[in-house]
């Protein structure tokens, strides 16, 4: 019984120490601070406020954790997502340190006039059924509320984090007359922590940064899993090396992400990739070719139909010189077009996944030789 106590104890350590070296090896800065932040909270809650060795004050020590752990979570917005080794993350740590010392202060006055008007005022808003005083629980309350619309507008890993610490560990401070609440909740921030950093690494892999399309590595992986019935479609940008001469590689990316933003409204549940470049590969698990032909003609007409409004990139200065000769340029917006070619090839028309990808990529090319702006089935006889 003693042993598993001790075990239970110990295991924020452990886990909090876990989530801190997944942080640092996924280069998530702003999650290796959050972890370090709890690391010191915990330790400071078993050895400041548990155990046979604690002096009284756990009103104000208890206070003083719940008040500045948001503060320190918070204080990661200060700072860029570097990894340990920025100077950023040393300032962070003597942040650490100075609000410990504040409070390290407060607690070793407790004599002080306005130490003891203090704690007369938190004990005045305490609540029968909490030891945390109401002032601070609502103090909380509102911070986790913040964290989590920011979850909600940005979803970023760090609000995912900073919004799961205040929600859990705002338990354990409310609810810190139940055994062992600390050592629990703990272990669960520690777990979510690294849950969100498995997960958040795995997106990345998995996703193209450009476009938000899952990426060539997961197309690789679900190209294993299409059963017998499928119809894959290749589809590339027509003259998009020339629209680049032309505009920009600026305007070209928006033009990848808008064309990826319009392809996501084709019919039939065909799931898109981003394959590379200005390619793009649709899967239609269940459908052979004719039936994808007309969904798939949509989705071109509405990209060749769809009005490009650019912003004047190609007039964009080059250097600082040009930049000052340029400031009082007005905005200026040009409105253009541009068109897509798809080769389809379906499961009855080879044996393999690759032979039927190596098929719609030729009728892609008979696509491109039609003249472009067009779709071409895969005809063995054509070859
Ligand atoms: P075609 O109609 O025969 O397909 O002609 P094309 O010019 O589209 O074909 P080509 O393969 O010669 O050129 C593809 C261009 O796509 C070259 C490259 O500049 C551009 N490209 C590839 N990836 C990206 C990207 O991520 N961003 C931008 N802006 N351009 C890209
Ligand atoms: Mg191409
Ligand atoms: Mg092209």
């Amino acid at each position: 019984m003693q042993a598993n106590l001790g075990f239970a104890i110990y295991m924020p350590y452990v886990l909090l120490c876990s989530a801190f070296l997944i942080a640092y090896f996924f280069r998530q800065g702003r999650v290796a601070m959050i972890s370090i932040a709890l690391f010191v909270c915990y330790w400071l809650i078993q050895h400041t406020l548990i155990g046979p060795n604690v002096q009284d004050l756990s009103l104000i020590k208890l206070s003083l954790l719940a008040f500045l752990l948001p503060v320190a979570c918070w204080q990661i917005y200060l700072f860029k997502n570097e990894t340990i080794w920025h100077p950023g993350f040393a300032l962070f740590l003597v942040i650490l340190v100075l609000l410990i010392g504040w409070a390290e202060l407060i607690v070793s006055n407790p004599d002080h006039l306005a130490i003891q008007y203090l704690m007369a005022f938190l004990s005045s808003t305490q609540l029968s059924s909490s030891p945390l005083p109401g002032v601070l629980t609502l103090y909380i309350a509102i911070l986790t509320l913040f964290a989590g619309i920011l979850v909600y507008s940005h979803n970023r890993l760090s609000d995912v984090v900073i919004y799961s610490t205040l929600l859990v560990a705002g338990n354990a401070f409310t609810r810190f007359d139940v055994p062992f609440i600390s050592s629990i909740m703990f272990s669960v921030i520690a777990v979510l922590m690294m849950v969100y950093l498995l997960s958040t690494s795995y997106k990345m892999a998995f996703t193209d940064p450009l476009t938000q399309l899952p990426a060539r590595q997961a197309l690789e992986i679900d190209l294993r899993q299409l059963g017998r019935k499928y119809t894959l479609a290749m589809l590339d940008i027509d003259h998009f090396k020339s629209f680049n001469d032309t505009y920009g590689h600026d305007a070209g990316d928006d033009v990848l992400r808008l064309i990826a933003s319009r392809l996501a409204l084709v019919k039939g549940n065909g799931r898109i990739y981003r394959y590379g470049g200005e390619e793009f590969l649709i899967v239609f698990k269940g459908k052979n070719a004719q039936q994808c032909a007309p969904l798939l003609q949509l989705i071109r007409e509405d990209i060749a139909t769809y009005p490009l409004v650019l912003r004047n990139y190609a007039k964009r200065p080059s250097d600082n010189t040009q930049g000052r000769q340029y400031r009082h340029v007005p905005y200026k917006q040009d409105c253009l077009s541009l068109t897509v070619s798809i080769g389809i090839s379906d499961s009855f028309q080879g044996d393999t996944v690759t032979e039927i990808q190596e098929n719609a990529d030729k009728a892609l090319y008979r696509a491109k030789k039609a003249g472009r702006n067009c779709i071409k089935i895969y005809d063995p006889t054509d070859y």
